[in-house]
């Protein structure tokens, strides 16, 4: 590749703090409510225009699996549209169904309450270093190129885009071939008929349709490959649906190049999925498309070495680690086929026996060798198939949780997220109403 030398310049320092946190999804929304909390000095930088990453500008349909406690639950609490009671949405509502809308706005209040500083529109791209510790993040936007000099920065991009640039140790994808699993654009469908209308919510979820056969078999034979299966889940307006349909396969996310081709290939799906909607499915007859996700779905990229590194093996023991940071995990091993559409042959989702929950040690959210820096989200340390369980909101929220804790009580007492006391953390967790 041709290369070219940038001049160097003089750019403004735009921010000290205590702790930075990059990337508002989940992760980063979390950690930073959380350490604001604590007293820490924080600010939260988004690439996007809204809060809530995947959950928001993804257009998620619902916080998946059981995960019990933690931050995670007091975001039920305040957004979910079936809550105290009360049904706040049209369709007879679980608690776990996202109403995007209602999450953009409820997590900029709870960020404006716990006293954290927002930046919207602006994307993280460099780091300064000291040696092997992160003293501060270059950013880009409409403001030009800034330096923001943070005490530790959370790195909740879902890529990991800074960890990466300190020289962070990771891989990416599938131990042995660096397979990662495919990427998708949620969107949603009116106009669906409830009473009539089915939800397959899973990739081993078969639903008969008189006269035509299985569901997922007729997706299978009649979408633009690679999609195929049928994902269709309940929202809390009426008539609409959540659609989990589109697939790309093959795609790096931490590739511009990569997320463009699969955005082209993702919405050229779009079109077909609702006319096969329209066609063959109950319910779906007179459906339309209403809205699509401005972030497009990666769901795996890279996995960073940490301290300690979580494997499927921890999550099939319901492991409770000594220094736990999060518990209560709980889902199974949500593998997307790699090379085509549904569930990955290594993936377990009707055969996952584990519902106890598990423990995810703070040595996962500590780089191995970097100083300064935290990790929460889909990018901490752990195995291919342990992420594919992990990687879900809500057990990402309550890493956030544990991570901007972390980084409070590092800033608090001086020292680097290597050297805390987990007992500081954990103690702190309790009073939270965090327990193994
Ligand atoms: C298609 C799809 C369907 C899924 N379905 C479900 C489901 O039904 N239920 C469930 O619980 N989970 C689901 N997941 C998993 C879950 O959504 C993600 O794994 C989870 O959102 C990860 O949380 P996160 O906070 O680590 O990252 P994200 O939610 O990806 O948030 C990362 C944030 O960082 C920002 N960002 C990225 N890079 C930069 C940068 N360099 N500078 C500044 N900002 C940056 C992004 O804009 C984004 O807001 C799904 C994932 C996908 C992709």
């Amino acid at each position: 590749m041709k290369m070219y030398r940038e001049e160097a310049r003089e750019i403004p320092v735009a921010a000290q703090v205590d702790v930075l946190v990059l990337g508002a999804g989940p992760a980063g929304f979390s950690a930073a409510v959380c350490a604001a909390r604590q007293g820490a000095n924080t600010l939260l930088v988004e690439q996007g225009g809204d809060v809530g990453g995947i959950a928001t500008s993804g257009l998620m349909s619902h916080w998946t699996g059981t995960t019990q406690g933690g931050f995670y639950e007091e975001i039920l609490d305040r957004s979910a549209d079936c809550r105290g009671g009360k049904d706040l949405g049209f369709n007879g509502s679980e608690r776990n169904i996202i109403n995007p809308e209602r999450l953009k706005t409820v997590m900029l209040q709870m960020l404006e309450e716990a006293g954290a500083h927002l930046r919207l529109y602006t994307f993280a791209s460099g780091v300064v270093m000291e040696g092997s510790r992160l003293r501060g993040v270059i950013v880009e936007s409409k403001s030009g190129r800034q330096l923001i000099e943070a005490k530790i920065v959370i790195d909740c991009t879902g890529d990991g885009d800074i960890a990466a640039k300190t020289g962070a140790a990771y891989t990416k994808g599938r131990e042995g071939d660096g397979a990662m699993q495919p990427v998708s654009i949620m969107f949603k469908v009116g106009g669906v008929d409830y009473s009539r209308a089915i939800f397959p919510g899973g990739f081993e979820e078969e639903i008969e349709i008189p006269g035509k056969g299985g569901v997922q078999a007729l997706g299978k034979k009649k979408l633009p490959f690679p999609a195929g299966h049928v994902l269709l889940y309940r929202s809390t307006l009426p008539g609409v649906v959540t659609c989990n349909m589109t697939n790309c396969i093959g795609i790096d996310g931490t590739s511009a190049d990569d997320l463009t081709h699969a955005t082209l290939i993702c919405r050229s799906q779009i079109e077909p999925i609702t006319a096969f909607l329209r066609e063959n499915v109950p319910g779906y007859e007179a459906c339309y498309v209403v809205s699509s996700a401005s972030l497009i779905g990666v769901r795996e990229t890279r996995h960073f070495k940490g301290l300690a590194t979580i494997t499927e093996q921890d999550i099939l023991s319901a492991r409770v680690f000594d220094d736990w940071a999060v518990t209560k995990a709980c889902f199974n091993f949500d593998v997307h086929n790699m090379t085509g559409n549904g569930l990955d042959a290594t993936g377990s989702q009707k055969n996952f026996t584990q519902t106890k929950g598990y423990t995810i040690p703070y040595g996962c959210l500590v780089p191995e060798k970097i100083d300064g820096l935290l990790l929460a989200g889909r990018d901490i340390s752990g195995t291919h198939l342990a992420h594919a369980n992990y990687r879900v909101m809500p057990i990402c929220a309550n890493m956030g949780q544990a991570a901007g804790i972390a980084a409070a009580l590092c800033v608090e007492h001086n020292i680097q997220p290597r050297a805390l006391d987990v007992a500081l953390l954990q103690k702190e967790l309790i009073a939270q109403g965090v327990t193994p």
